[in-house]
């Protein structure tokens, strides 16, 4: 079976998280703002009111994200649906723009700021050359997706039934796809089960890059 997972947002934890995938060879994308990384890394906000969120600095995402895919969240991860059309196509198109500028490589892959999106907002994803854009909706099967603009995955990587959903998509032989953020691993115990994941699921299947299942 296939494998894929993608993570939200840029966060310094990204670092501890990539360790982890290059130690069982696993793949996996990032989903930035380009324009909320700053020269120096910068605190945004605090997770759950005591963890102190960090975005890398602009300067080390190349090194950071080295061998795994970058994709686009747009520029400042506004509220998509709350805000001007021509405003939110103007952050889906030159979120992908200076993020192609910065890594040199075609990005295909969206997601979409707090999951929202309605049809104009994603005409304006297609319409800016992303080949799929992922919700925050679960489903049981990622494919056929009727919309790659609608594309959802088959849960957080938090979710308590994680392994029931991928067994389910074991028994089809079918891609299990799960996302997150970073800064929602906490606690030593909280890596220790990340890792543990990782560590199973690469026994089980093969990891494959997001665009790939999209060809
Ligand atoms: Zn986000």
């Amino acid at each position: 079976m296939k494998l894929a997972q993608c993570w939200d947002d840029g966060n310094v934890d990204d670092i501890r998280l990539i360790e982890i995938l290059r130690k069982y060879q696993a793949k996996a994308s990032f989903n930035l703002n380009f324009d909320l990384h700053a020269e120096e890394r910068r605190c945004g906000w605090k997770y759950r009111g005591t963890k102190e969120v960090f975005k890398l600095a602009k300067g080390e995402l190349k090194s950071v994200y080295e061998g795994f895919l970058v994709a686009n969240h747009t520029l400042t991860h506004p509220h998509l649906t709350q805000i001007p059309i021509e405003q939110a196509a103007r952050e889906i198109r030159e979120g992908r723009e200076k993020i192609e500028q910065h890594f040199g490589y075609a990005v295909k892959g969206f997601a979409y700021p707090f999951g929202e999106y309605n049809p104009a907002v994603q005409e304006a994803v297609r319409a800016s050359g992303h080949v799929y854009a992922r919700t925050v909706v679960s489903v049981p099967e990622i494919f056929p997706s009727l919309d790659p603009t609608a594309f959802h995955a088959n849960c957080h990587f938090l979710a308590p039934d994680f392994w029931e959903k991928f067994e389910h998509v074991k028994s089809g032989n079918g891609t299990f796809y799960f996302w997150g953020h970073s800064y929602e691993i906490i606690t030593e115990d909280d890596w220790k089960n990340y890792e543990d994941k990782i560590a199973r699921l690469s026994r089980e299947g093969e990891w494959v890059n997001l665009p790939d299942l999209f060809v």
